[in-house]
């Protein structure tokens, strides 16, 4: 079988998961973070497992990078670069500076999530630097690439600032949760995920390709439920909770 014919079934494998896991989360939400429960095997500690779960999107990228064969085209340089900004701070900073709370995650998520980056790593690498007609300096003109790039950095910004935001909810050592409050948490209870969902749309929109649509796609089935979840936890958990506050599109739901 050619990779091309490999290529085409694991993409469609990967859609058809997200059709799948779509519903399967608005049922069942993740068993980590504030949502941890018994029943779901060993646990790990939780900053290894973000290290392990997430390295392969790091490594897969590079490793698909020096051995593609148009790599050091100006549009793919760029688009690698977008792709490190967000998963070397995802990867190797993000774990290290979350405080308190839970610091265990069930062995079954960070391995799920680590089968998850390591075949999304292959799929956008293995596209962008061979399997696609390639990303020339021309492309970083395309109002495609301008736009993707421009949504994909905003989103980017929402991320870490409502990432920052959570962690300094905390003290040093502290446990528990708090409402959070200012930047986009005045309008949604998960901006952190509604910049990644916007990251990942800008993304699907700069390489204007399948694997990016359904990379975008997979990072909606993912948190949207998600989102829900939380949201519906912190109406239950602080009476005193936003009113007019939703879950994760402003003022949709
Ligand atoms: P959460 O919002 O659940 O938690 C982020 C951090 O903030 C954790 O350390 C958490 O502590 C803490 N925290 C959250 N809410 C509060 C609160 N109200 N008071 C005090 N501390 C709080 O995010 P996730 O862990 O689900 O995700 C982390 C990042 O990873 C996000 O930016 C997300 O977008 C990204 N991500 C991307 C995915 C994708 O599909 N692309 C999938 C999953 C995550 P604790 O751990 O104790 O709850």
């Amino acid at each position: 079988m050619s990779e091309e014919t490999l290529y085409q079934y694991l993409m469609w494998g990967f859609v058809l998961s997200a059709v799948f896991t779509l519903p399967i989360l608005l049922f069942i939400t993740a068993p980590y973070g504030r949502h941890t429960r018994k029943g779901w095997g060993p646990q790990i500690n939780a900053t290894a497992g973000w290290v392990v779960m997430e390295s392969p999107s790091v490594l897969m990228m590079l490793a698909c990078f020096f051995v593609g064969s148009h790599s050091w085209t100006a549009g793919s340089v760029a688009l690698l670069v977008l792709w490190l900004l967000h998963y070397i701070n995802r990867t190797y900073i993000f774990p290290f500076r979350r405080r308190g709370g839970s610091n265990r995650m069930p062995l079954f998520i960070a391995l799920s999530a680590f089968t998850f980056t390591s075949i999304n790593g292959c799929l956008q690498g293995r596209y962008l630097f061979t399997l696609s007609e390639g990303y020339g300096s021309e492309w970083l003109l395309d109002p495609r690439f301008i736009g993707g790039a421009v949504l994909f950095l905003f989103g980017w910004w929402i991320n870490l600032q409502s990432d920052a935001i959570l962690r300094n909810l905390r003290k040093p050592g502290e446990k528990g949760y708090k409402i959070p409050m200012g930047g986009a948490f005045r309008f949604v209870s998960a901006p952190n995920y509604l910049g990644e969902i916007l990251e990942w749309t800008g993304w699907a929109i700069a390489t204007w390709s399948l694997p990016g649509a359904a990379f975008a796609f997979w990072t909606f089935a993912n948190l949207a439920p998600r989102a829900l979840s939380n949201h519906r936890w912190y109406r239950e958990t602080f009476p005193d909770y936003p009113k007019n506050r939703k879950a994760l599109i402003p003022g949709v739901f």
